[in-house]
């Protein structure tokens, strides 16, 4: 059975997520970005979702307005959950 497998990654999903604000703000030490950047290679899903955060980042600096890491975590959160 593959449900065991497909829980764990949405573990390890939930876990990236939680930093990829910090990742984007280049704030992590360099082993937590290569765990983050090899979670990226081997889940396209996070892909889509770090595309996505980015634009949100950059817009919102675009605007002059600092993006508030609850609200983007709640985005983050809200978009895995439609991946299931
Ligand atoms: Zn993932």
């Amino acid at each position: 059975m593959s449900s065991e497998s497909d829980h764990k990654h949405n573990a390890a999903c939930l876990e990236l997520f939680a930093k990829l604000s910090e990742y984007l703000d280049q704030e992590l030490e360099a082993d937590t970005c290569e765990k983050i950047e090899q979670h990226l290679k081997e889940c396209p899903p996070c892909r889509n979702c770090l595309q996505t955060l980015k634009r949100t980042v950059e817009l919102c600096k675009a605007m002059g307005t600092k993006p508030v890491p609850s609200e983007l975590s709640r985005r983050l959160r809200s978009m895995l959950e439609q991946l299931r």
